[in-house]
C-alpha cells in the first residue's frame, strides 16, 4: 500500500501529479516522507486586542454579521464583523462568495492573517480561515511548511497545478492513516536506549504534531535516522575496506633508518603536526590490513612531504606506490616535487609520470613497468587506475584532493587487492563533520603551518578604489609578478559564469591591461585546453589569469602574488580561503583583494572575518556557524550529503548515533543479522549517490 501510486489514493489533477513528480513524489510513501522544511507556530491564539501588526495572527472569534456586496467593478465583496470578549473587528474578503454560505452569524471561525491599522481601527483583509469543528490542519497547531514548487506560478499565471504548502497539508492529512504500515528498521533495544520513538509515529507527528514535545520527539527520531544511517554506511564501508585484502598481509613496519635519512636531508624541520600525522600513518601501515586515512591540512601546511614519507616506507618494504591527482597539471606538479625530494636522498627510486598526454610508446613502457614491478612510484591522474592497468605489488595509493575520488575508483583499487589508502584534502572540514561524512576513513589533521610563512595581506576594496587597485597591480606586474582574477559565481549557472568570465577577460584585456598577456580559464574548456592555460601561467607566459571558480586547488605558481576576487561575497569563506591559498607560495609578499558587489551587513561581516583570520579551520567554523553546512559545502563542491532533518551542527546526536552504529558494526560487520538495516543503507546510498 505504501508503494501505491498517489493517483490511486488522492483526488487531484494531472497537473498536480506532474508537479509532485517533479518533487520526486510518486507513491504514498514518497509523499509521507516528504518532510516539512519548517513550521509556523500558530498554536498561540491571540485575542482581538492582542493582534500584532507585521505578523500573521491566528485568532478564534465569533461572527457577528456576514454579508455579500457587489462592487461597481463587478467584484464580490464579503464583509463580516467578528468579535470576542476583547472587542470587534471588521473583516473583508474579495471574490469568496461561498463564505456567506459556509458561515452564519454566531458561528466560530478561526482567522489566520495580518491586520491593518487605519485611523485607530484594526481590520483583516482576506485572511485564511478555518472552522474549529473539524480537525484543524492549517491552524491552531504547529503548522508544517513544505518546499513548494514555484514552477507552477512562473509558467501558468493561474497557478494551475501549483503545489502550495496549504495544498500539501490538505492532501497529506488523510494519508496519515497509512503511517502504521511503515516498518521500523531500528531494533527495539536501540530505540529504548536512545529514547527514540517509533518510525511510524515519527512520520505522522513530523507532519501534524499535537504540540512542541511531540514534534521534537519526531524530529529527533528522524534526525537520528539520517545521521545513524550515514555513519553506519560509512563504518560498513570501512570494515569492507579493511577486509578487502583478504588473507594478504599488508604490514609495512616503519623503515626508521630510511625515513630518518630522508627527514634529515629536508631543507626544513617537520612541524609538530606533520610529525604526529606521520606517526599515525606509519602506525597504520604496520597493520596487516589496509589503512584508510584522510589527512586534512590547510593549503601549504605541508601534506606532500607527509605523503612522501608514506610512499618511501612502502617502497622500502618492497611495495609500489601510486599517487593520483584530479588534474594532469596537479599530477605533473606532484611528479616534479616527488622527484626532487625523494630522489635527492634515494636516487635509486624509480618514479614515473603517466597521463592522457603521455606518448603512446612511453605509456606502454610505464604500464609494463607497473606490471613487472620495475617502477616504484607512479604518479598520474585518476586514469591511472581506470584503465586496465595492473601493478605487480601495489602497497599504497595516495589520493590528492579526495572529494573528487569516488566509490567507483575505490572498487577498482579493491580489485587490485586493496592497498593502503591515504587521502589528502585541503578542504578544512571541522572534525565532527569530517568524522560523519568521511566516517569510512580515519582522520589526521595537520593543524599547524610551517614557521615563517608569510601572511597574505587581505583587503576589501570598495568600488571607489577599484582604479587605484588596478594601477597598483599594474606596477606589480611590471615588477614581474603574476595575478589571478576570479570571477563571481552566478546563480549556479555555469553558462552565465563562462559568459561573465569571458566578458571580464575582454574588458581587462582591452581597457585596463592592454599591455599585458592575459589568459582565460573556465569550466567549458576541454581538459587539454585548461592544462595548456595553466601551464602557460605556470611558466610565466601569462601575466594575468582570469578564471571562474574552476581554478585548480593546489596549483603552485610561486610568482603569482596577487589574487583579485570579484563578487567575493558570493563565495563561502572556505572557498575564499582556498582561493587565497593560490598566492603566498613564493618569496614575495602576496595580496588578496576582495571586490564585493554587495555591502550588506552579512557580506561585510563575512569578508571582514577573512581579513582577520588566516586559518582555514577557523574560517570553516565561522562559516559553518553563519551559514550551515548545506551552504558552506554545496553538493557542487564536495559531495557532502544534504541532510533534511538533522544538522551537522548537532554534535551530540552525531556522537550518539555514531556510538550506536559502531556497536552494531562491531558485533555484526556484514549486517547479516540486521537485514532491514542492510537494505535501508543500500536504499540510502542510492539516494545520496554522487557521480564522480
Ligand atoms: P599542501 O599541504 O598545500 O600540499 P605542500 O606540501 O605543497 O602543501 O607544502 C607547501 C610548501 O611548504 C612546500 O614548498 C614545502 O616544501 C614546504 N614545507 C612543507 N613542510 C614544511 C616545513 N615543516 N617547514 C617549512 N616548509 C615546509
Ligand atoms: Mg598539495
Amino acid at each position: 500500500m505504501l508503494k501505491s501510486p498517489l493517483s490511486k489514493v488522492i483526488r487531484t489533477t494531472a497537473n498536480h501529479l506532474h508537479r509532485l513528480k517533479e518533487l520526486g513524489i510518486n507513491t504514498v510513501e514518497d509523499f509521507l516522507t516528504y518532510f516539512p522544511r519548517a513550521y509556523t507556530d500558530s498554536s498561540e491564539m491571540r485575542k482581538i486586542n492582542e493582534l500584532r501588526t507585521d505578523e500573521v495572527n491566528t485568532s478564534l472569534v465569533q461572527i457577528r454579521s456576514i454579508f455579500m456586496k457587489k462592487t461597481k467593478t463587478g467584484k464580490t465583496l464579503v464583509r463580516a464583523v467578528v468579535y470576542d470578549e476583547t472587542g470587534d473587528m471588521p473583516v473583508l474578503w474579495f471574490n469568496q462568495a461561498h463564505l456567506t454560505r459556509m458561515f452564519r452569524p454566531g458561528d466560530d471561525i478561526i482567522l489566520i492573517g495580518k491586520i491593518k491599522f487605519d485611523r485607530g481601527v484594526i481590520s483583516m483583509m482576506s485572511p485564511g480561515y478555518e472552522t474549529p469543528k473539524k480537525e484543524l490542519v492549517h491552524a491552531v497547531r504547529i503548522v508544517p511548511v513544505y518546499h513548494e514548487t514555484d514552477l507552477g506560478e512562473a509558467t501558468d499565471r493561474g497557478a494551475r497545478g501549483r503545489i502550495s504548502s496549504k495544498w500539501i497539508r490538505e492532501k497529506l492529512h488523510p494519508l496519515l492513516a497509512y503511517t502504521p504500515l511503515f516498518k521500523d528498521f531500528l531494533p527495539e533495544e536501540i530505540k529504548k536506549a536512545g529514547n527514540l520513538i517509533d518510525y511510524s509515529t515519527a512520520i505522522a507527528n513530523v507532519h501534524f504534531p499535537k504540540d512542541e514535545d511531540t514534534l521534537n520527539a519526531a524530529r529527533r527520531r528522524l534526525a537520528f535516522d539520517e545521521l545513524f544511517l550515514l555513519q553506519l554506511a560509512a563504518l560498513s564501508r570501512k570494515w569492507q575496506w579493511r577486509n578487502a585484502a583478504h588473507e594478504k598481509n599488508l604490514s609495512m613496519p616503519a623503515s626508521n633508518e630510511v625515513i630518518k635519512k630522508f627527514v634529515q636531508k629536508l631543507p626544513f624541520n617537520l612541524t609538530k603536526a606533520q610529525e604526529r600525522v606521520v606517526k599515525e600513518i606509519l602506525n597504520d601501515m604496520e597493520k596487516s590490513y589496509p589503512m584508510s586515512r584522510l589527512v586534512e591540512g590547510d593549503v601549504g601546511s605541508g601534506k606532500t612531504v607527509v605523503a612522501a614519507i608514506a610512499l618511501l616506507n612502502a617502497v622500502a618494504n618492497g611495495y609500489q606506490g601510486a599517487v593520483m591527482a584530479p588534474t594532469e597539471v596537479l599530477a605533473r606538479q606532484h611528479y616534479h616535487t616527488f622527484m626532487k625530494i625523494l630522489q635527492r636522498t634515494h636516487g635509486g627510486i624509480n618514479i614515473q609520470f603517466i597521463a592522457g598526454s603521455t606518448p603512446q610508446s612511453a605509456k606502454k613502457d610505464i604500464l609494463n613497468q607497473m606490471k613487472t614491478g620495475t617502477v616504484d612510484i607512479v604518479i598520474g591522474t585518476h586514469a591511472l587506475i581506470q584503465e586496465n592497468v595492473g601493478f605487480k605489488k601495489l602497497g599504497i595509493a595516495v589520493i590528492d584532493e579526495q572529494h573528487r575520488f569516488g566509490v567507483k575508483q575505490r572498487e577498482i583499487l579493491k580489485s587490485y587487492g586493496a592497498p593502503h589508502l591515504l587521502s589528502l584534502s585541503a578542504t578544512p572540514i571541522p572534525r565532527t563533520l569530517a568524522l560523519t561524512i568521511y566516517g569510512d576513513q580515519d582522520l589526521s589533521i595537520i593543524d599547524e603551518m610551517p614557521p615563517g610563512r608569510q601572511e597574505i595581506i587581505t583587503r576589501v576594496v570598495p568600488e571607489s578604489k577599484r582604479i587605484d587597485a588596478y594601477r597598483w597591480v599594474e606596477d606589480q606586474i611590471q615588477k614581474g609578478r603574476q595575478v589571478f582574477v576570479i570571477c563571481p559565481l552566478i546563480n549556479d549557472s555555469e553558462v552565465l559564469e563562462v559568459k561573465a568570465a569571458t566578458e571580464e577577460f575582454d574588458r581587462l584585456k582591452s581597457e585596463i591591461f592592454p599591455q599585458f598577456r592575459l589568459g582565460l580559464l573556465h569550466g567549458r574548456l576541454k581538459q587539454s585546453e585548461k592544462d595548456e592555460v595553466m601551464e602557460g601561467f605556470s611558466k610565466g607566459d601569462i601575466d594575468i589569469l582570469v578564471s571562474t571558480a574552476v581554478v585548480e586547488v593546489g596549483i603552485d605558481v610561486p610568482n603569482a602574488t596577487i589574487i583579485i576576487i570579484e563578487g567575493s561575497e558570493r563565495f563561502g569563506l572556505s572557498q575564499l580561503h582556498q582561493f587565497r591559498g593560490r598566492v603566498g607560495r613564493g618569496e614575495h609578499q602576496s595580496y588578496c583583494f576582495l571586490f564585493p558587489t554587495s555591502t550588506s551587513e552579512d557580506a561585510t561581516k563575512r569578508l571582514a572575518s577573512l581579513v582577520k583570520h588566516s586559518s582555514g579551520f577557523q574560517l570553516a567554523e565561522i562559516d559553518l556557524q553563519m551559514r550551515g553546512p548545506g551552504e558552506v559545502y554545496g553538493v557542487r563542491q564536495s559531495g557532502i550529503p544534504d541532510l533534511h532533518m538533522a544538522t551537522f551542527g548537532d554534535v551530540k546526536l552525531i556522537k550518539e548515533s555514531r556510538a550506536v552504529a559502531e556497536k552494531i558494526i562491531e558485533k555484526d560487520p556484514t549486517l547479516k543479522d540486521h537485514p532491514e538495516l542492510k537494505s535501508k543503507i543500500a536504499e540510502y546510498e542510492n539516494s545520496v549517490a554522487v557521480d564522480y
